[in-house]
């Protein structure tokens, strides 16, 4: 049988989650469903699957670009089969640190760990809670935690284990070919809603992307 996975968005140079010029992939279908989350555009479960084959195909035209892979959703871990077979393919072809984020916690998810462990660098878990302070880089939350499991995590993170400061760039803005403006990043709390305020202000209508899936 084909092993298939549901993608929101592939994207590169994405420059906000985590060190260097990195390749996003986001997972598209999330099940835990965090109050307050900002990307509910990929709750939904993808309408569309593709062969990991096909996916690496287009993964692979990246590869001599980038400084490192951050892999978020959309819950990575509700694909975990995919999700496996992507960072190991992944693995064999570069070295560059893989990040993946996950909103389950650790001791919740022992034995996919333990299978995934060998092939990234980097996991960020534990879902987003709007009711906890957001002080710390790259988590919407501060109950959210990030493990390093190489050396290379070890050194290229200990810059994010710290407190996220003024002077950070915290988001990538992108247009896409249809027009449609989109971030990638950890916005500050209540970012969007200012942003959204801003431009009705200046006369824009907001149209926020919901459910929709996409790649
Ligand atoms: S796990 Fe991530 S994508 Fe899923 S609801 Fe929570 S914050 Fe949103």
């Amino acid at each position: 049988m084909v092993l298939t996975v549901g993608i929101s968005r592939i994207h590169f140079p994405v420059t906000t989650l985590g060190p260097g010029r990195r390749l996003g992939i986001w997972f598209q279908g999330c099940s835990l469903r965090c109050e307050g989350c900002i990307s509910v555009d990929t709750w939904a479960t993808a309408k569309t699957l593709i062969p990991i084959e096909q996916l690496m195909m287009k993964l692979s035209s990246y590869l001599p670009l980038i400084d490192g892979i951050t892999i978020s959703g959309g819950e990575p871990f509700d694909q975990f089969e995919a999700l496996l077979a992507i960072v190991v393919q992944l693995r064999e072809r570069t070295k560059v640190d893989i990040l993946v984020y996950t909103g389950y916690g650790v001791e919740d998810i022992t034995d996919q760990l333990q299978q995934i462990k060998p092939y990234i660098d980097v996991l960020i878990s534990d879902p987003f809670q709007r009711q906890s302070s957001q002080t710390l880089r790259l988590r919407g939350s501060d109950n959210q935690r990030l493990h390093c499991f190489t050396s290379q995590a070890v050194e290229k993170f200990a810059y994010y284990q710290q407190a996220v400061t003024t002077e950070d760039k915290v988001l990538d803005v992108m247009f896409d070919a249809e027009g449609v403006v989109w971030f990638a990043g950890i916005p500050r709390r209540d970012d969007f809603v200012k942003l959204q305020t801003l431009l009705k202000q200046q006369g824009h209508q907001i149209k926020v992307t919901a459910d929709k899936t996409k790649y």
